[in-house]
């Protein structure tokens, strides 16, 4: 059903992205590699699509440049000639309690978290507006539906993913295209492999099922919200947490 849709995946060189990338190359989909900086592993993602007989390329990009992500898209179009999915994936922390945040902190988490995501939605929404279809998800975090302590700028900046989601998913909605956010919990990424393991254990005691969850539990999510079942579906916030967030 996902065979040969297009799709560009931020921030795919490792982590949730990476395991997003191969599960839809699994599925037949053309996949567009992003990265910023780990060239290496980017490579890594698209030798591995091939080798299980998908087509996948690596594209360099800082999503938090217009002019770059202008040109991921465009890249993407010389390739393959159309854009079917898009996946906002791309994210960093930079943590910090409240009141010793420095404004450059909280600055680099918005551009990058929030910024980088509406120049990826305004740029993939022009093509696939013409298109009349598209598929448009975007990892934001349970982070931002609850708040953490020493993350309010990720906080701040996952919430806004939300506001984000559910405004093109109402412009967009008329031109068949769907736009859908996922609010993963802690998964078991670079991201949250420094945490202390007594935060960690801290953590699993909020969580029902009581672990950590894998980037390709969040990859099957993604990969199921970009098919064709689930074109009735829009402007939704999908927790995969472990049950620990239940609203
Ligand atoms: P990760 O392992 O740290 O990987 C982050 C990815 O983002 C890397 O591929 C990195 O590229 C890319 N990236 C960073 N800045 C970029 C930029 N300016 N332009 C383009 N790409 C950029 O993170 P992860 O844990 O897989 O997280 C992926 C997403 O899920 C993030 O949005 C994160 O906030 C969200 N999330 C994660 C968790 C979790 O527990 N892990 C929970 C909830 C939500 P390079 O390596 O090439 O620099």
């Amino acid at each position: 059903m996902l065979r040969d849709k297009v799709a560009v995946v931020t921030g795919a060189s490792r982590g949730i992205g990476k395991a997003i990338a191969l599960a839809l190359g699994k599925e037949g989909v053309f996949v567009a590699v992003n990265y910023h900086k780990d060239q290496e592993g980017a490579e890594e993602v698209v030798k591995e699509i091939q080798a299980q007989g998908g087509q996948a390329i690596a594209l360099q990009g800082d999503i938090r440049s217009a002019q770059e992500v202008e040109d991921l898209i465009q890249s993407t179009l010389s390739r393959w000639g159309r854009l079917d999915i898009l996946v906002n994936n791309a994210g960093i922390t930079k943590d910090a309690l409240f009141l010793r945040m420095k404004e450059e902190d909280f600055d680099a988490v918005v551009s990058t978290n929030l910024k980088g995501a509406f120049h990826c939605l305004q740029q993939a929404g022009k093509i696939m507006m013409k298109q009349r279809s598209g598929k448009i998800i975007t990892i934001s975090s349970i982070v931002g539906v609850i708040g953490n302590r020493g993350q309010a700028n990720y906080a701040a900046a996952k919430a806004g993913l939300i506001g984000l989601t559910k405004s093109a998913a109402k412009e967009f909605a008329s031109r068949g295209i769907t736009v859908n956010a996922i609010a993963p919990g802690f998964i078991e990424t670079d991201m949250t492999d420094v945490l202390p393991d007594k935060i960690k254990t801290q953590l699993r005691s909020h969580i029902p099922l009581g672990r950590l969850g894998k980037p390709e539990e969040v990859a099957h999510l993604v990969t199921f919200l970009a098919s064709d079942q689930a074109d009735y579906i829009t402007g939704q916030v999908f927790h995969i947490d472990g049950g620990m967030v239940m609203a």
